[in-house]
């Protein structure tokens, strides 16, 4: 069973996706029921309202629309998150590498996490760098309407976050490929690995345990040594049980 494959693993890495922040009443993205798919906003499909060029063309409305849907400050880590930090803590897992971008594996107290997709807890001034926290982007109420400017050069602040038509966070991924190539036990959970980047990012996985943890099916369930068909928070709090008591 997967707390038996975890402690007798040399080098254990966690591979999540949204499923792990849904479980936290983060909607997903891309399911059925997630953002993506709902009805236009504002005249605009989600992901055109979140993409580079919207931003440039119109960073009023792009703000308007981040801070009221990809922003959840009331949001805390579930279950699943915080068996991650329990797990690392006690040397039982290396990393986490994520999707998300609501910051809940820090939360929870894992340190090493990397976040493909960014996080919107960090702001940055396109034009010099400075970073700012969250809340800079919520106080920002000025002569320009709600679009956030730097202190330092009035540059525009940007959410750390990678937007539509934008790249993956080049050194996150980098260090994911390590990570997942140095593994010998790879948990993908909360993901049906359909969408870039998870299903290139397992083709470095050369370890010994395969482990799959989704409520539904994913393209990768025959290559797997263990698959689970539960509820992410639900198996690692099992886990956790069974280790720690
Ligand atoms: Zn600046």
């Amino acid at each position: 069973m997967l707390a038996n494959i975890i402690q007798t693993s040399k080098n254990t890495v966690f591979f999540g996706g949204a499923g792990v922040s849904t479980e936290s009443n983060i909607p997903d993205f891309r399911s059925e029921k997630g953002l993506y798919t709902t009805k236009k906003v504002y005249g605009h499909q989600p992901e055109e309202l979140l993409s580079r060029t919207f931003f440039e063309h119109n960073p009023q409305l792009f703000f308007q629309y981040y801070k009221e849907n990809l922003i959840y400050k009331n949001a805390k880590p579930n279950a699943a998150h915080l068996a991650l930090a329990k797990l690392e803590q006690n040397n039982l897992l290396s990393t986490v590498i994520t999707q998300n971008i609501d910051g809940l594996h820090q939360a929870a107290g894992s340190k090493n996490v990397l976040e493909l997709h960014g996080s919107n807890h960090r702001q940055y001034c396109i034009q010099c760098g400075k970073t700012y926290d969250l809340d800079y982007i919520f106080d920002a109420q000025n002569c320009e309407g709600i679009i956030p400017k730097c202190r330092e050069c009035r540059g525009l602040v940007r959410p750390d976050v990678v937007l539509y038509e934008e790249q993956l966070n080049k050194k996150a991924l980098d260090l994911a490929i390590e990570a997942i190539a140095t593994a010998d036990c790879l948990i993908v959970g909360g993901t049906s690995l359909m969408v870039y980047p998870a299903a290139g990012l397992l083709r470095h996985f050369s370890g010994t345990h395969l482990v799959l943890i989704n409520k539904t099916e994913t393209a990768y369930d025959k290559c797997a040594n263990l698959v689970i068909h539960e509820s992410i928070g639900k198996i690692l709090s099992q886990v956790i049980e069974h280790i720690f008591g």
